[in-house]
Protein backbone atom coordinates (compact mmCIF):
# COMPACT_ATOMS: atom_id res chain seq x y z
CA UNK A 1 0.00 0.00 0.00
CA UNK A 2 1.30 3.46 -0.73
CA UNK A 3 1.33 6.07 1.72
CA UNK A 4 1.26 9.90 1.50
CA UNK A 5 1.74 12.63 3.91
CA UNK A 6 -0.79 14.50 4.03
CA UNK A 7 -0.47 18.51 5.30
CA UNK A 8 -3.30 20.10 7.43
CA UNK A 9 -1.61 23.32 6.76
CA UNK A 10 -4.68 25.58 8.62
CA UNK A 11 -2.74 24.40 11.60
CA UNK A 12 0.81 25.26 11.40
CA UNK A 13 2.39 27.80 13.23
CA UNK A 14 5.76 27.71 11.10
CA UNK A 15 7.85 26.98 14.04
CA UNK A 16 10.25 25.19 11.43
CA UNK A 17 10.96 21.74 13.68
CA UNK A 18 9.33 19.41 11.24
CA UNK A 19 12.38 20.88 8.92
CA UNK A 20 14.93 20.49 11.33
CA UNK A 21 13.48 16.96 11.79
CA UNK A 22 12.96 15.90 8.04
CA UNK A 23 16.30 13.88 6.82
CA UNK A 24 14.95 14.18 3.12
CA UNK A 25 14.58 17.80 2.46
CA UNK A 26 11.23 17.49 1.76
CA UNK A 27 10.07 20.61 3.68
CA UNK A 28 10.30 24.12 3.45
CA UNK A 29 7.90 27.02 4.55
CA UNK A 30 5.64 28.10 1.50
CA UNK A 31 4.74 31.57 0.11
CA UNK A 32 1.20 31.40 1.35
CA UNK A 33 -0.81 32.24 5.04
CA UNK A 34 -3.00 29.95 6.62
CA UNK A 35 -6.03 31.48 8.20
CA UNK A 36 -4.08 32.52 11.66
CA UNK A 37 -1.56 34.04 9.20
CA UNK A 38 1.21 31.47 9.37
CA UNK A 39 3.42 31.31 6.54
CA UNK A 40 2.58 27.37 6.50
CA UNK A 41 4.66 24.34 5.43
CA UNK A 42 4.72 22.63 1.92
CA UNK A 43 5.69 18.99 1.08
CA UNK A 44 7.74 17.53 -1.88
CA UNK A 45 6.07 14.37 -2.65
CA UNK A 46 9.01 14.03 -4.78
CA UNK A 47 11.61 14.06 -2.00
CA UNK A 48 8.79 12.67 1.01
CA UNK A 49 9.80 8.86 2.23
CA UNK A 50 6.38 9.11 4.40
CA UNK A 51 9.34 8.03 7.29
CA UNK A 52 6.94 9.57 9.87
CA UNK A 53 9.62 11.96 11.62
CA UNK A 54 7.88 15.87 11.07
CA UNK A 55 4.63 14.03 11.91
CA UNK A 56 6.51 13.22 15.19
CA UNK A 57 8.28 16.36 15.48
CA UNK A 58 5.47 18.71 14.46
CA UNK A 59 3.51 19.93 18.04
CA UNK A 60 0.77 21.04 16.49
CA UNK A 61 -1.05 17.69 14.42
CA UNK A 62 -0.27 19.31 11.07
CA UNK A 63 0.91 16.08 9.80
CA UNK A 64 -1.11 12.90 9.15
CA UNK A 65 0.37 9.66 6.90
CA UNK A 66 -2.38 8.44 4.77
CA UNK A 67 -2.70 5.25 2.50
CA UNK A 68 -3.48 5.86 -1.12
CA UNK A 69 -4.21 3.80 -4.01
CA UNK A 70 -5.01 -0.46 -3.79
S1 LIG B 1 7.50 12.04 6.29
FE1 LIG B 1 9.74 12.03 6.55
S2 LIG B 1 10.59 12.43 4.50
FE2 LIG B 1 8.42 13.03 4.46
S3 LIG B 1 8.46 15.22 4.92
FE3 LIG B 1 8.11 14.12 6.86
S4 LIG B 1 10.17 13.87 7.76
FE4 LIG B 1 10.41 14.39 5.56
S1 LIG C 1 6.48 21.63 13.07
FE1 LIG C 1 4.27 21.77 12.62
S2 LIG C 1 3.69 23.86 13.23
FE2 LIG C 1 5.93 23.79 13.05
S3 LIG C 1 6.37 24.50 10.92
FE3 LIG C 1 6.25 22.24 10.91
S4 LIG C 1 4.13 21.79 10.36
FE4 LIG C 1 4.18 23.92 11.02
Amino acid sequence: MKEKLIVNSDRCKSCGLCILACQKDALSIGKEANPAGYMYITVDHEKCVCCGMCYTACPDYVFTIEEVGA
